[in-house]
């Protein structure tokens, strides 16, 4: 297995080596190459990329010299800045082997999604800058509880909670996002273990918005695990531009929500999407953006970057090119009139 994936790993290095490296930058975007099966992590860094408010935030930092060249944060930072500045191909090259130094290996397939969530959690984690480090949790962490309520007692276990993206189950068949969000903090019944019973009890169990983050990542479960065997759902999801979450999740709305936090027409406006081709074993991964003050879509595959539209982002509702990630940017009150 592991010699098959080095040689596979191999043979794609020679293809993209025989490439000119006329990698295309079409305004704000630059393309990646792609560098020992980096797809994936260069879809994410388009996201990323058009997630101005994440850089904003990297640059108010100024590593000092004590910060070595496996610190998360300055790598990012550093490959952000260059895809803006620089026609280096490889401007995310240092990101790459810093993530290889964390574990997240060059010639495996990655699942988009866990890297996301590995690159925020260590980006936060390795921030020196403990209010910088806040800020980043900040951009991107929705905050939840769980609430198990013992049907036989009544007596309610309430755990505070977060996460990096929304983990939404889907369907085989149709699906539209708004209802897998609410579903997602739609109420349950199951068996819970009651600390006041002492015993497994019939119990209610939800999850409840404390609040939500200026960048929310809506995360598509397209691949599932049955019997040992991972495939993928290649069902149809569709998502719109705006997504109003405040009307998604007004059921599942906490009591513990601070004022202000949490309103009836919180809209979101969707940025980037990251986009899984293939099966569960063998797939690529692109993305389609929108910078910052751009009316304009680009479709970003490795190192080829060409403008796209919002019909061409519809067709991954259920084409070859299947959503997988979508972010979605908060917009002002006023812009949301
Ligand atoms: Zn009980």
């Amino acid at each position: 297995m592991g010699a098959s994936l080095t040689k596979m790993a191999q043979r794609s290095m020679n293809y993209f080596r025989s490439f000119s490296l006329d990698h295309y930058r079409a305004s704000d975007v630059r393309g990646l190459f792609n560098y020992s099966l980096s797809c994936c992590v260069n879809a994410l860094l388009q996201s990323f990329s058009a997630t101005t408010e994440l850089l904003d935030i990297l640059n108010k930092w100024h590593p000092s010299d004590e910060i070595t060249g496996n610190n998360i944060p300055m790598q990012l930072k550093n490959a952000l800045q260059a895809m803006m500045d620089s026609s280096n191909p490889y401007p995310h090259r240092y990101f790459l082997d810093c993530l290889d130094s964390h574990s997240i290996s060059r010639y495996t397939q990655q699942d988009a999604d866990e890297i996301f969530l590995i690159i925020l959690n260590l980006s936060q984690k390795q921030m020196p800058d403990q209010d910088l480090a806040k800020e980043i949790r900040s951009l991107y962490e929705v905050r939840m509880e769980t609430r198990v309520k013992c049907l036989e007692c009544t007596y309610i276990q309430q755990v505070p909670s977060y996460s990096f993206s929304l983990p939404l189950a889907i369907h085989e068949g149709g699906n539209n996002l708004e209802s897998c969000i609410q579903s997602f903090f739609q109420r349950q019944n199951l068996l819970h273990y009651c600390d006041r019973c002492g015993q497994k009890q019939l119990s209610t169990h939800e999850l409840r918005l404390v609040s939500l983050p200026r960048i929310l990542c809506v995360h598509l479960k397209r691949f599932r695990n049955d019997d040992g065997f991972t495939r993928k759902l290649h069902s149809r999801v569709t998502f719109p531009v705006t997504l109003n979450m405040g009307n998604c999740a007004a059921a599942g709305q906490s009591e513990n929500v601070a004022p202000g936090s949490l309103q009836a027409d919180e809209h979101y406006n969707l940025y980037a999407v990251i986009v899984h081709i293939g099966t569960a074993m063998f797939g690529h991964y692109t993305a389609y953006i929108r910078p910052t003050h751009e009316p304009t879509w680009y479709y970003a595959d490795d190192s080829t970057v060409q403008p796209a539209t919002w019909a061409d982002v519809q067709d991954t509702y259920e084409g070859r090119k299947r959503a997988y990630l979508l972010l979605y940017r908060k917009m002002s009150r006023n812009a949301s009139g």
